[in-house]
């Protein structure tokens, strides 16, 4: 019952699923500690019967209480624990749980971070740990120790009288399966319930990026209306999940109820036909309360049980990611980069097909292709951002497969696109490319990577604040950041991505030498945009839907009469930016 399948639906550590086990088993000595207290009030109301129809003593009236006390207390002690071990533990749970996502987290391959957005992500750490959490405390140890309490209790039944105990105890498996049966319905709601939420956080999204352009045409009131729409369907769809969920969960009920009533009637036709006497019937009506009312409390948090399978799902996905680990010794032969037959798909279609290739050192290699042909990617995998799929890639005949992120990315610098900024200053931003580099340090890089320009007209120069909650910078600034980083850390490798908006002729211009001190002496791939850059290096490879499809330095690929290479070069003109 508790192995690994229920482990992973619920997401549970290990000492989750002891803990619920102990939580199960409190619960089932709790439910029959109740249960004994009925069999004392049904004792003591036999033991009055016998007095009011054959004038026997009165049972003692102390030892009555004395009984009572002792149960009372009992009782007391058995519910505390099981609180305990129920509400008590879980805590524990939900530490474990976010340490580990965390931990997992940290060891993941840095290209997982690019697929899922980090509000998703802190949702899963803390909102789904959340809806877990109540499932763990409130649901699990009840409702499996009610399961076997109650188990215990009908053999008991059927044993005394069985046919009284099956009028008695149909109710709940027929509440179980009513219960099963809408489980279904309740993934579908609950599909239905994240796909409208979807909807409506990208109509949001959309009307807040295109504010400009939606004020500038006068579409507000036609934006405004659009957007009430999908909110409005995202509120008739979660009132529906909880109008359904509503109906299944009191039917459930209402059918456990009945067997009040087909107890009353089975028991009276025993006794009408003299086969039982009426304490039996009294008994059986005594338990029957008892007996629904563990399921009673599961009943209205077991729809939250079903939901909660989504959040489960997202955990264990992260649980599941493989991570990115190996060796911290990190010592290389020099700084070629080789790929060797290297596949790879991020999902199920194969972007990258046996591209082997030999990028090196005080060379600059460019990529070049069409868009979606797999430069990016090739990038991506150059740094170990993800792991090839097939073959092997190797920085001076390491493979970089068996070495630790961390330490093989001391030996890269890279300038890409998104430049990631943070809520500091200028200053410490830039200081990230080397931790422990001076002011000084850190202002030569800026100057040369041209930064002095544009931070000379921030409010506070250097000390000013960007990012998250400072002023914003425009691409080619934000660029600029990214190669003075670079230049500050000086490493070996360099992986560019040339953005074709992000820079103006002039700055490219002021950029440029920095650009090349930079890539002096290094092994440098560059996904290459413009023409200029292409025919400055010394190796272009072209990639063409994943694929390598030539070779070799600008001037040999232009010599081939039909080659791609040639043919993009012509068509583009020498002097035009480069892109396709
Ligand atoms: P390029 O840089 O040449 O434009 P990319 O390497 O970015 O090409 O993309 C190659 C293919 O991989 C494209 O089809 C693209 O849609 C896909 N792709 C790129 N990044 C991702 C990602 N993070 N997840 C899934 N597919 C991706």
């Amino acid at each position: 019952m508790f192995g690994k399948t229920f482990q992973r639906r619920y997401a549970l550590t290990e000492q989750g699923v002891r803990n619920v086990k102990k939580g199960a088993l409190w619960t089932v000595v709790t439910n029959l500690v109740v249960m004994g207290g009925t069999g004392i009030l049904y004792l003591l109301m036999t033991r009055f019967m016998t007095t009011l129809t054959d004038g026997a003593a009165l049972p003692n009236a102390w030892a009555v209480m004395g009984m009572t006390l002792a149960f009372l207390l009992l009782s007391f002690l058995t519910h505390l624990e099981q609180y305990r071990a129920t509400y008590g533990l879980v805590y524990g749970e939900v530490k474990a749980t976010r340490l580990g996502l965390a931990e997992r987290l940290r060891k993941l391959p840095l290209g997982y971070f690019g697929r899922r957005d980090l509000a998703d992500l802190t949702e899963t750490i803390m909102g789904d740990v959340n809806r877990m959490e109540h499932v763990w405390s409130h649901c699990l140890g009840y409702l499996y120790g009610a399961y076997v309490s109650t188990a215990i209790i009908a053999v008991m039944l059927l044993v005394y009288d069985w046919r009284l105990a099956i009028a008695t105890l149909w109710g709940v498996p027929a509440a179980f399966a009513l219960l099963f049966g809408s489980r279904r319905v309740a993934r579908r709601n609950s599909e239905a319930l994240k796909a409208s939420a979807v909807t409506v956080s990208d109509g949001i999204q959309e009307a807040l990026e295109n504010i400009r352009e939606i004020r500038a045409t006068n579409q507000e009131a036609r934006y405004l209306d659009g957007l009430n729409a999908k909110i409005d369907a995202h509120e008739r769809v979660n009132i529906h999940g909880e109008l359904v969920t509503g109906l299944f969960v009191n039917g459930a009920s209402v059918i456990m109820r009945l067997g009040v009533a087909t107890t009353i009637l089975a028991g009276a036709q025993s006794i009408l036909s003299g086969r039982i006497g009426f304490m039996l019937l009294f008994m059986f009506l005594l338990i029957i309360t008892r007996i629904y009312a563990p399921f009673d409390q599961s009943l209205a948090l077991i729809a939250e049980m079903f939901m909660s399978q989504v959040s489960a799902g997202r955990i264990m996905e992260i649980e599941d990611t493989p991570a990115a680990t190996g060796s911290e010794d990190f010592r290389p032969a020099g700084h070629d980069i080789v790929f060797k037959n290297v596949g790879f798909a991020y999902d199920n279609e194969q972007v990258l097909k046996g591209v082997s290739f030999t990028a090196r050192e005080g060379e600059v290699t460019a990529l070049v292709g069409p868009s979606g042909s797999g430069k990016s990617t090739c990038a991506r995998l150059a740094a170990r951002l993800w792991d090839a799929s097939e073959g092997s890639i190797e920085v001076g005949g390491v493979d970089i497969s068996t070495v630790e992120p961390e330490a093989l990315l001391t030996d890269y610098a890279m300038v890409f696109q998104d430049v990631m900024l943070f809520d500091d200053t200028v200053m410490e931003n830039i200081r990230l490319g080397r931790r422990g580099a001076t002011d000084d340090e850190v202002l030569e890089a800026a100057r040369a990577a041209n930064c002095d320009e544009f931070v000379s007209r921030l409010p506070q120069g250097y000390a000013t604040a960007i990012g998250e909650n400072g002023v914003k910078l425009s691409g080619g600034e934000r660029q600029r950041i990214s190669i003075a980083r670079a230049l500050l850390k000086d490493a070996p490798i360099v992986l560019l991505d040339e953005a074709t908006a992000s820079l103006d002729v002039e700055s490219e211009t002021k950029v440029q030498g920095a650009l090349s001190r930079l890539l002096r002496g290094k092994t440098v791939l560059v996904i290459a945009h413009r023409m200029r850059t292409v025919q400055a290096a010394d190796r272009i490879v072209v990639l063409k839907d994943g694929r390598v499809a030539e070779e070799g330095s600008p001037k040999e690929l232009m010599a081939k009469p039909d080659g791609i290479f040639r043919h993009m070069a012509e068509l583009q003109g020498a002097s035009a930016n480069w892109s396709l």
